[in-house]
Parts: C-alpha cells; sequence; structure tokens
C-alpha cells in the first residue's frame, strides 16, 4: 500500500466533482483521509471538456467559496445566467423568470464540467492528494463491525473506519452496503455540445419543450450557446454520427433559427438519462454523497448542486458528533446527514420526475396542463419569485 497507509478514518471513493469537494471539506477535520479513483492524478488534474455546462446557483458559488474550489476557476470559465425562458411548443408566450424576480444580478452561474472538476482537483488539499489511490478501482467490499476493507483492483487492500460513496448515481460501493435504490430510465438520450450563434443569447437560458423533444440552449460567454437535446437514444446517437456540416443544418433547424445559424464549437457528448433514488445515504460506517445520494434528470439543472449541499451536510453532521478524540463515525451524524439530505433532495427529485412526466407524455391532456402550468406561473408573480429565489438564495418575499 502506498505510503505503508493500509489504515485510515475515511475513505472517499470516487474523484469526481462530489467526491473531491469532500476531500476539501474534511481538509481541517484532523483525520486521515484517502480518496480512489480509476483515472491517474495527471488525468485528474486536466480533466477533458466533457459537454456539461453547469448551472450552478447562488448558495452552490458560496459553497464551493467556502471550499476553496471557486477560485482555482477561471474567471472566463464562469458564464453568466442572466434569466431563463420556458417555452411550451410553438406558444409565443413563455415563463420568463428574470433576476430581478430573484433580487439579484444573475440568476445564476454556468461553470463547464470539466473546469469544476479541476478547480476540485486543485483545491484538494495535497495531504490527502500524497496519502490518495489515484489510477485505481475498488473491487470489493468487506463490510466489518467498526472498520470496512475496501479491495482495490491491483490487489491491494486498506481499511477505513467511514466510506464515502461518491462514485455516481450506479454506485457500486452504496449497493456492496446492501442499499438498494430506484431507478427510472426515461428511455432517452441528452446531446450536449457547443454551437457558435449568429445572434445575441443575451444571457438568457431558453428551455423549449416540443412535442417530441426537448432543447435548452445555455448561454457560454464568446457568443456560444450549449445545445442541449433530449430525443430517444436512437435519434440522438444518428445526430451525434452526422458530419459536422448536416449537423449544423440540423440543429439550427431544431432551433428554428431563433438565434440564427449554429456551428458547431466542440465536440458531441452523450448521455443517457436515467433517475435513481436509493432507499437509504447510510449504513453503519457508510455514507452516500453526489450523485451516488440522489440521481436527477439533468432538465432542471440540480444534480451538483444537491451534490454540494450533500457534501456541506455530511461534514458538518461528523463535525457536531467528534469530540477532539479519534475520529468515529457516530450512526446519531450519519442519520442527522441523512434526514438533512432527504428534507432538500426529495422535493426536488419529485418535482422533476414530475416535470419530465409532464413533458414526455404527449396527447390533449398533458397538452392542457402543460399549457396551463406555464401560463399561470407567468401570470403568478410570487410563483416565479418563489423559483428564482431559490436559485439567488434571497428571499422572495421582497
Ligand atoms: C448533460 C448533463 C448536464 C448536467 N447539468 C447540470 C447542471 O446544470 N447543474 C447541476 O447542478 N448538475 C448538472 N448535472 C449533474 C452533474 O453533472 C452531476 O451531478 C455531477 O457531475 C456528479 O458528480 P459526482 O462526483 O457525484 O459523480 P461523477 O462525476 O460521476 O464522478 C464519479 C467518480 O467515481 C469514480 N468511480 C466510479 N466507480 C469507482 C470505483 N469502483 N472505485 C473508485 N472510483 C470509482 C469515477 O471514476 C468518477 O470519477 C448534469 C449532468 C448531465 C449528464
Amino acid at each position: 500500500m502506498k505510503n505503508g497507509q493500509a489504515s485510515v478514518d475515511i475513505a472517499i471513493v470516487g474523484a469526481g466533482p462530489a467526491g473531491l469537494c469532500m476531500a476539501a471539506a474534511l481538509a481541517d477535520f484532523g483525520c486521515s483521509v484517502v480518496v480512489i479513483d480509476p483515472a491517474s492524478a495527471e488525468q485528474l488534474a486536466a480533466p477533458a471538456f466533457d459537454g456539461r455546462e453547469i448551472a450552478l446557483t447562488h448558495a452552490s458559488r458560496r459553497r464551493l467559496q467556502a471550499l476553496g474550489v471557486w477560485s482555482q476557476i477561471e474567471p472566463g470559465d464562469v458564464s453568466p445566467l442572466r434569466d431563463a425562458w420556458v417555452f411550451d411548443r410553438d406558444d409565443p408566450t413563455p415563463l420568463a423568470i428574470s433576476h430581478q424576480d430573484g433580487r439579484s444580478e444573475q440568476l445564476g452561474f454556468l461553470v463547464p464540467n470539466h473546469a469544476i472538476r479541476q478547480a476540485a482537483f486543485a483545491a484538494c488539499p495535497d495531504t490527502i492528494k500524497a496519502a490518495s489511490l489515484f489510477g485505481r478501482r475498488v473491487v470489493q467490499v468487506d463490510q466489518g463491525d467498526s472498520r470496512h476493507r475496501l479491495t482495490l483492483d491491483d490487489g491491494s487492500s486498506l481499511e477505513a473506519t467511514l466510506v464515502i460513496a461518491a462514485d455516481s448515481r450506479h454506485s457500486a460501493t452504496r449497493r456492496a452496503f446492501g442499499i438498494a435504490a430506484r431507478q427510472r430510465d426515461f428511455g432517452r438520450s441528452m446531446l450536449v455540445c457547443r454551437m457558435a450563434l449568429e445572434r445575441d443569447h443575451e444571457q438568457v437560458a431558453w428551455e423549449w419543450f416540443g412535442a417530441d423533444r426537448t432543447l435548452a440552449l445555455l448561454p457560454i460567454n464568446g457568443g456560444l450557446g450549449s445545445a442541449v437535446i433530449t430525443r430517444p437514444h436512437a435519434e440522438i446517437q444518428a445526430l451525434a454520427a452526422l458530419e459536422a456540416s448536416a449537423f449544423n443544418e440540423a440543429v439550427t433547424e431544431l432551433y428554428q433559427q431563433r438565434l440564427g445559424r449554429m456551428t458547431l464549437a466542440s465536440e458531441r457528448c452523450v448521455y443517457p438519462l436515467v433517475g435513481v433514488w436509493p432507499d437509504r445515504l447510510v449504513a453503519p460506517g457508510f455514507a452516500a454523497v453526489g450523485d451516488a445520494a440522489v440521481g436527477m434528470h439533468p432538465v432542471t439543472a440540480h444534480g451538483f448542486n444537491l451534490g454540494l449541499a450533500s457534501v456541506e451536510i455530511l461534514a458538518e453532521s461528523l463535525q457536531r458528533s467528534q469530540n477532539g478524540g479519534p475520529f468515529v463515525a457516530r450512526p446519531s451524524a450519519l442519520a442527522a446527514y441523512q434526514r438533512r439530505h432527504r428534507r432538500t433532495a426529495l422535493p426536488m427529485y419529485l418535482a422533476t420526475s414530475a416535470v419530465v412526466g409532464l413533458y414526455t407524455r404527449q396527447g390533449p391532456v398533458s397538452s392542457l396542463l402543460r399549457r396551463a402550468a406555464l401560463h399561470g406561473a407567468h401570470r403568478l408573480r410570487p410563483f416565479r419569485r418563489l423559483i428564482a429565489s431559490q436559485l439567488t438564495g434571497k428571499s422572495p418575499l421582497g
């Protein structure tokens, strides 16, 4: 075992943004922490573009600032998200959520996922990085009474008092702790890529719910937009395989020239859409964070925002239960984490599933409901303020 360290207080499985932020949150705990991930340190230090542009709320920015991650993000990588407009089919009246509804200069911030990952790796404390096991994957978990044993793909193993699963929505670590999860395959895939736009996006995020597709356009600095196209998997694969000029034609047509001609400006990335809701987030000496705690459909852009909340809540719950002695993962602290995180995540998960259901179902009833929902919401300023205030963190009461 590297550094002769075969026993640690906390082992974090997964060095995605949630796992690395968790490591940063544990920096001052005074306990030994390792992160394990199949990617090498070099790959984690310079992750590749993956098409995702992450819409962050003001609360998430504050959390990233507190973890020392925000200051590691290049300012040019942060695109302002001023307003959001949501359209139903060809109805010209959108549900317009303005920054003024949120009593802030902008509703949120768009940062490419690879830039968040890079910044989170840079902010991960050097002591944790030095002890970590990069380039290795956890292949087996054996639960013990007070410590758990993790076996890695190079045959080595280590023991940990607390295992934190940050290995994404289909978490094998969570499964190894006997935790079942409900999955919902939405039967759709999402294609994401950057497009150069002929017209100014004015920092507005657009979302169109069409008869057979959902389209979004996220405003990126430099006259770019992130195209987000949701269709059945085979159609997304066909779109992704088109030669660039045919793709430009097809996307410009899909977006009905609303932002003029659109020209491919990045590689295209495809994600199958599956929501995951685990039965529990904790077990003795175990907790799940990030997508391993709740796997959201990306349409409402909550995934990493909830991931950051999970990191903050788990760190706070653990911190409160320490009394200056050796590290312990008290069941009461883990239970408190589960309770608090679920209180935040459940309404988001249910609301997102309802939105996806409403916009995936065809037929006159769904169509009427969609129209009524958007028109009603548009007319009701308090409702728009409520949505906007969730993004900006300002009171909706003015
Ligand atoms: C198209 C798209 C758009 C999105 N847009 C938004 C948005 O606008 N706003 C928002 O908040 N969220 C958004 N999300 C969600 C966001 O991307 C995720 O919530 C976030 O990336 C999850 O981070 P994570 O660290 O939990 O998981 P991941 O990033 O999946 O990282 C998991 C890590 O675990 C490692 N791992 C897996 N198995 C093992 C093992 N056995 N041993 C060791 N390591 C292992 C993997 O190598 C990986 O590094 C979007 C998602 C998609 C797909």
